[in-house]
């Protein structure tokens, strides 16, 4: 579903991304690990083009990225994005943070996208909490918000940048519980996180990134039980 062949970025004189190559395929869940600043957030926002790229390519479903108008916008939404902090609209009620988009991107009636909006609340199961302002939420009711309001676009893949790190400690699980029911419905996800028990249990495939590169990827059963950098040891015995 995503190729990315030999991406390279720069923020200024400063390589964030080299000579990057990942394939992620159709209903694959790849988790992204490795330590702070090692380009595991550019390399997720390259994806739908929140950032561009110096050289390389991305290719979605067999296509390039497109660089602007209609296309990118049909793009971006078939590219659902989580981030750490939930970006709900502050101003909308829960249930209108989950309908707008397809409303406004995808077309449907009002009646039709609440519909799909409650039941997608309820999957997730915040649906009690419909219609709410998301300051009433707590911050894992808001995250689980924002997946909804992320499959609400019918996304092709889900990207997760850090979705449990800004989470009190009793939130997490539930946060996780339903990326692990989305990557057992078949979803193609790229999770970057510091979870390794999700990593461990839900992941196909572990990549760790140092440096702006993919040092390895392997299978997590492999990967945690002997990892074959040494980059990838040190930064295994600090994080579990
Ligand atoms: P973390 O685990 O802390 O989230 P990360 O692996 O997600 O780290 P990135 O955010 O991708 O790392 O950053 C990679 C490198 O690029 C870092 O050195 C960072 O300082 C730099 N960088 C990221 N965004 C920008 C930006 N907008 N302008 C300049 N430098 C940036
Ligand atoms: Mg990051």
């Amino acid at each position: 579903a995503i190729v990315i062949d030999k991406v390279t970025k720069h923020y200024g004189p400063h390589r964030a991304l080299d000579d990057v190559e990942l394939s992620v395929a159709k209903g694959e869940v790849v988790v992204i690990i490795g330590p702070s600043g090692s380009g595991k957030s550019t390399l997720c926002r390259t994806i739908n083009r929140l950032e561009t790229v110096d050289s390389g390519r991305i290719l979605v479903n067999g296509q390039p990225l497109p660089a602007e108008g209609r296309e990118l916008a049909q793009l971006r939404a078939s590219v659902g994005m989580v981030f750490q902090s939930f970006n709900l609209f502050a101003h909308r009620t829960v249930l209108e943070n989950v309908t707008l988009g397809p409303m406004r991107v995808r077309g449907l009636s009002a009646k039709a996208a609440r519909r799909r909006a409650l039941e997608l609340l309820e999957r997730v199961g915040v649906h009690e909490h419909a219609y709410k302002m998301p300051a009433q939420l707590s911050g894992g009711q808001q995250q689980r918000v924002a997946i909804a309001r992320a499959l609400a676009m019918d996304p092709e893949v889900m990207l997760f940048d850090e979705p449990t790190s800004a989470l009190d400690p009793e939130m997490v699980s539930d946060v996780l519980d339903v990326m692990r029911a989305l990557a057992e419905g078949g979803m193609t996800m790229v999770v970057v996180t510091h979870e390794m028990g999700f990593a461990r249990s839900a992941a196909d495939r572990v990549v760790f990134m140092d440096g702006g590169r993919i040092v390895e990827q392997a299978e997590p059963e492999a990967f945690f039980a002997a990892p074959k950098s040494e980059r990838a040891r040190d930064f295994l015995a600090k994080v579990l």
